[in-house]
């Protein structure tokens, strides 16, 4: 199963100055998300076979598929 990154609110689009929710306007934490939870694009765009942990490795479940921009459901996050 592939890691991910998580759907809170530390990784959310309306979350401005660390604390704040713009779409509900309260104070919120990495604790919380909701049904309006939208991910950054940087962090959507981040996932791909050039920062997967298995790049390269043996335990690469696509080594010949693998490149830039490529993805699969055994990604993991580089330390
Ligand atoms: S409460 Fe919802 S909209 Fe606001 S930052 Fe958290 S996930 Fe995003
Ligand atoms: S093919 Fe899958 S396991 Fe291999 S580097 Fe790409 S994302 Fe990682």
């Amino acid at each position: 199963m592939a890691i991910r990154f998580a759907n809170n609110c530390s990784n959310c689009v309306n979350l401005v100055e660390n604390a704040f929710c713009s779409k509900h306007e309260v104070l919120v934490s990495q604790k919380y998300t909701c049904d309006q939870f939208d991910m950054k694009a940087e962090l959507k765009n981040e996932r791909s076979c050039t920062n997967c942990n298995k790049h390269e490795t043996s335990s690469c479940a696509h080594p010949s598929k693998a490149a830039p921009g490529m993805l699969c459901s055994s990604w993991a996050p580089s330390a």
